[in-house]
Parts: structure tokens; sequence; C-alpha cells
């Protein structure tokens, strides 16, 4: 069981459920209603509930996942060529074509929701639990950025100051590269994607060579709803593929989530070819901290520590990686945090009581193995969570105390916290969390508000989320995405997204 800070015991949340990560107010399962016009709703989305189980379990049976053959590197010239051949047509219909077919995508992943976990599941090895909102923020994204794309690319008519007829328009700008991740297989593949589609332009869609078989699937699926086969083509491969698909000529915009390292590469990449010059959106990685402060309450702070840090085996850009505490109530967190962490269930991702599944692939596993070896030597172990010995790449959960924020060395993508005590005032605390360089998300606890504004005044971070987790971002809801070595923005589900992927042309005629 837990103790508070008042001494009162409390039956510890795990102990009546078989997943601890579930259950949170905000673990990214619990959804808005109002924006997607009540299509939304929390029906259904516990993977644990009856009906939901079912309907899993049917299609963990029959889902199968088909893996694409590797793109020739030679091959790629042609692609390009194709999709250029393309755009002009494409870019010309009228953006209601185009969103609608958005629209329609959507409604198909909503059909097949438990067929879209299971793909997930089985090359993204995540959680059901993990898999569920997935499916359901690619589904937001083509709604989110359809409605976006019928308001942004509507011609509008400006003030004329001479008697002239003054237009403005959005278009788009021609080949889009889009380059994911693994570790939101099809949400963040599927954002870059139609986001890129539905303004216009012709994509070379590129994803991480972990996860092929969930993007050719949903490649498939936006054919189906219409999109015409020059018009998206997949490449398929490792880096070497992605960095000639970025080299080449008419490539008019990159859309990348990874690490700082290799979009600073694209970026190398794209200011040194002849020709235009070309957009970069990057979304990378972070060292992700959550402030908190004596007056914090410490059931919601542990809670919101253990979603951050260990949901999706740490596997998010979003997640905690330094917690930093106030020294005046550091012991009796880190007493609660080594109850919480020592009932995480760490397991098959495909097992309903899994908090969390493996990490992606051995390559992963060798590096994270080695950071926490350094961190063996050089912090103190708070805890440490048990690990099945029969789960491949498996990691347990742990966490480490550190002596300065600035010992927090490069960003660990795992299950893995740092902690560092603060004393005295906040301000230095967060120019040293600052001066680490990354800015993606921040998290705030405390329960005097004009700190938390404070704070977030002069934070340099992308999103800061106060007195809850700091994972999860909803697609319109809590735009995504961070500046400094955490890239570059337009925010993922946001309303300026689109924009990037646009050319604007404004047109003036005397009358
Ligand atoms: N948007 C996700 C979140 O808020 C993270 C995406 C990523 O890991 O790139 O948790």
């Amino acid at each position: 069981s837990f103790v508070n800070q008042l001494g009162d015991e409390r039956i510890a949340p795990a102990a009546l459920v078989p997943s601890l990560l579930r259950l949170s107010a905000h673990s990214g399962v619990t959804l808005p209603l109002d924006l997607f016009e009540g299509r939304r709703n929390t029906a259904g989305l516990d993977p644990t509930s009856a009906d939901m189980a079912t309907s899993l379990q049917a299609a963990w049976i029959t889902a199968d996942l088909a893996t694409p053959p590797e793109t020739a590197v030679d091959d790629i010239g042609q692609i390009v060529d194709t999709l250029a051949a393309a755009q002009r047509g494409w870019n010309a219909l009228a953006v209601e074509a185009r969103a609608d077919i958005l629209d329609r995508a959507a409604d198909a992943l909503e059909r097949d929701l438990p067929l879209w976990c299971a793909l997930i599941v089985r090359e993204g090895h995540r959680t059901w639990a993990d898999a569920i909102p997935e499916v359901r923020e690619a589904a937001d994204f083509c709604r989110y950025y359809a409605q976006q794309a019928r308001e942004w690319m509507a011609t509008r008519t400006l003030r004329s100051i001479t008697g002239e007829r003054n237009t403005w328009r959005l278009r788009g700008r021609g080949v889009w590269a889009c380059i994911s991740p693994w570790n939101f297989p099809l949400a963040i593949f599927a954002g870059q994607v139609v986001a890129a589609l539905v303004t216009g332009n012709t994509v070379a869609a590129k994803p991480a060579e972990q996860t092929p078989g969930v993007a050719a699937r949903f490649i498939a699926l936006l054919h189906d709803c219409g999109v015409p086969r020059d018009v998206l083509i997949g490449v398929y491969g490792a880096g070497d593929t992605g960095a000639a698909l970025v080299a080449h000529p008419q490539i008019a915009g990159v859309a990348f989530t990874g690490s700082t390292a290799v979009a600073k590469v694209i970026a190398r990449t794209l200011a040194g070819k002849d020709g235009p010059i070309v957009p970069l959106i990057a979304e990378t990685g972070g060292i992700n901290a959550m402030i908190v402060d004596a007056t914090a309450l410490l059931e919601q702070v542990v809670d919101a520590v253990v979603q951050s840090t260990f949901r999706s085996a740490g596997q998010r850009c979003s997640a905690l990686r330094l917690l930093c505490v106030q020294e005046d109530m550091a012991d009796g967190l880190l007493e609660m945090l080594r109850g919480a962490i020592g009932l995480l269930r760490v397991g098959a991702p495909s097992d309903l009581a899994s908090d969390l599944g493996p990490v992606i692939d051995a390559e992963a596993l060798a590096k994270l193995q080695q950071q926490i070896a350094q961190l063996e030597q050089q912090a103190r172990l708070i805890a440490r969570a048990e690990l099945p010995a029969d789960l491949a790449n498996g990691i347990a959960p742990v966490a480490f105390e550190i002596d300065a924020i600035e010992h927090a060395g490069e960003e660990i993508f795992g299950p893995v916290l740092q902690v560092v005590r603060w004393r005295g005032e906040i301000e230095p605390v967060v120019e040293r969390i600052n001066a680490l360089g990354y800015g993606l998300t921040l998290g705030v606890q405390t329960r005097i508000d004009q700190r938390a504004s404070q704070i977030a005044d002069s934070a340099h971070a992308g999103n800061v989320y106060i007195n809850r987790n700091m994972i999860g971002a909803v697609v319109g809801v809590q735009p995504f995405g961070g500046e400094g070595l955490s890239g570059t923005g337009p925010k993922a589900g946001g309303p300026l997204y689109l924009t990037r992927f646009c050319s604007e042309s404004t047109l003036s005629i005397n009358t």
C-alpha cells in the first residue's frame, strides 16, 4: 500500500487492476468529445472491456502482416520522377476532393480498429493499451488535417487599396519526403503523409525499417480511399534509402520525426543541394524534465511520473527523462516511486496484463544496457522492476538519482528515469533545464498557480503540462512539437502544421 504525505494508507491503484498504466486520467486513453463532433468517445477504449478484448483477440489471430520488399536505392530517382509528374494534377484538384479522402481513411481506421491494433502490437511490439490510442490518433490526424485544409486552402480575397483585386492562397509545393519512426508506426507515419497529401503534394513515404508492414498497409488503405498510385509511393529500407531520397534534387520538402542527429544530417543535405531552398519539418527527441515542488500532491506526482516515464517502455519523444524534485519532499516521493516501480509488470505486448512490453529491437536494447551500465557506475539506484526471463528485448524499468541537472547526459530512449533534487529558487532550475538545449515537453507539479505560470513562461519547451502526465498529446487539442535540439515545428496536430507543406501565392489583378 502507499502512504501519502498526510500519513493515511491508500491502496496502490495497481493492486486493483491488472495494468497500472491503463487507468490514469490522462493516459492518452480518455479523449475529448467536442472537437470531432462527438465522434470520439471513451466507450470501447479499454482493452480489457469484454467487447474490446474479444475483438482484439479475434484480430490478433487473423491479422496478417505483410512486409513490403525493400526499395532499391537505384529506383528512388524513378519513384521521385513519377511523383513529380503526378503533382500538378493532384494539386489542381479541389481541396474538398483530397479532404474527403482523408475523412474516408479515418472512417476505415475506426471501422477496423482491432485489426490496426493487432498490426501495431505485432510489428511495433506496443501494448494494446498503447495501440488503441495510436489508431485513434491516426484517425484524428486524418480528420483534423482534412478540416484544416478546407479552411486554409480556400482562396481568400484581401483588401484592395488602389482598385486592384487581391487574392491569396496556399498550394502544394511538389514532392515531399515523409520519414517517420518506429515508435508510433501508424500515427506518426499517417500524420505526416496525410498532411502532405491534403495540401496538394505528392509523397514518397519512408517508414522506419523496423515497421514497414503497418506503413505499407496504411498506404494501401489510402490508395483504396482514392489517392492515386502515382501520388503516394512507399519507400522501404534503412538510413541509406532515406538519405538517397532526401538527396534527390526534386524533393520539395521533408517531414522528419526521429533523432536530432539525423535531423541535422537532413538539414545539411538539403542546404548543400543545388536548386531551391527546401523546407524541413523536424520533430526530434528531448531530455524532458518534470519539476516537482514541495506543495505537489504526491499520489498525483507518482502516477504522472510512472505514466510519463514507463508507458510505451519510455519509447516516446515526449517521455519524462529527468525528474527534478524539491529537496524537502524528495525522500517521501522516492519512497512512493520505489513502490510504484516495483508494481510495474513487464511482459509480452500482446498480454493484456503487461504494463509495458519490450523495446523495439536488439540494437535498442544493447544501447540502453550500455547507458544503464554507465548510470550504475555514476548514479545511485532508486528502484528497478522485475523482468521476466523469457521476454526478448525486455528491459526492466529503472530509476537512478543523479547529483546535478547537467549530469543528465544524452537522451535515453527507454524506461529509464533520472531523478535530481533541487533547493532554493525555482528560476535557476528552469534555466539549467533550458541549458540542456532541448525543448520538447516539460512537466510541472505544484499547487502554487503563480509558480506554475512562472515556470511555463520561462521554460523553453514546446509542450508544458501542469499537474498531470506529459505524454499523449491529443491532435488539435495539444499541438505537439519542440524547439532547439527538439525540432523546428510547426507542431503536429496544430493549426500551423499544414502551412509549412504549402507555398503561398498572392495574385493582384489591376481591374
Ligand atoms: N505525440 C506523442 C506524445 O505526446 C509522442 C510522439 C513521439 O514520440 O514522437 O506522447
